[in-house]
């Protein structure tokens, strides 16, 4: 189940300097993708985000597919496996994730997901890594539970 419809997005000044940046180097394609996830501001499933770019173009699935994967590429968009659904990463000022691990809340209640960036969630799983010798090359948790707000008005 996805959370409730796109709305308006509360990201900081920082993000929108760096997704610029950042959409003069992408395909048409790819700066559509990224623009709708950005928007929304909460994760959505390919076929929803063909149909929200079905004015520009987008025919088929295939087409978002290609542009996530490369979106996913260059460590600007995460995939939540357990809900099947894209997220533009939240913390664009430093985009490219580079193997790094990546983290996400999910509140059960609300729908809210938010990324985790924290240096200790970092040293933890990289510590994983160090202690057993263990390569790791792509790390992605998700915490599901309740959000701040609804564990509070529970
Ligand atoms: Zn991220
Ligand atoms: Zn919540």
């Amino acid at each position: 189940m996805l959370p409730r419809t796109p709305s308006a997005i509360t990201l900081g000044p920082v993000f929108h300097e760096a997704a610029q940046s950042l959409t003069t180097e992408l395909t048409k394609n790819q700066r559509l993708v990224f623009a709708a996830l950005t928007r929304a501001g909460t994760p959505l499933s390919a076929y929803q985000i063909l149909d929200l770019l079905r004015d520009d173009g987008f025919r088929a699935p295939l087409q978002v597919y290609r542009a996530l994967d490369q979106l996913r590429g260059l460590g600007v968009v995460h995939r939540l496996e357990s809900m099947n659904a894209f997220v533009a990463c939240s913390h664009a000022e430093d985009h490219a994730h580079h193997g790094e691990p990546i983290g996400f809340t999910i509140c059960e209640r609300c729908g809210t997901v938010s990324e985790i960036h924290d240096a200790d969630f970092r040293a933890f799983v990289e510590g994983i890594g160090a202690r057993s010798g263990f390569r790791a090359e792509k790390t992605t948790v998700e915490i599901r539970g309740l959000c701040a707000e609804c564990a509070g008005g529970a």
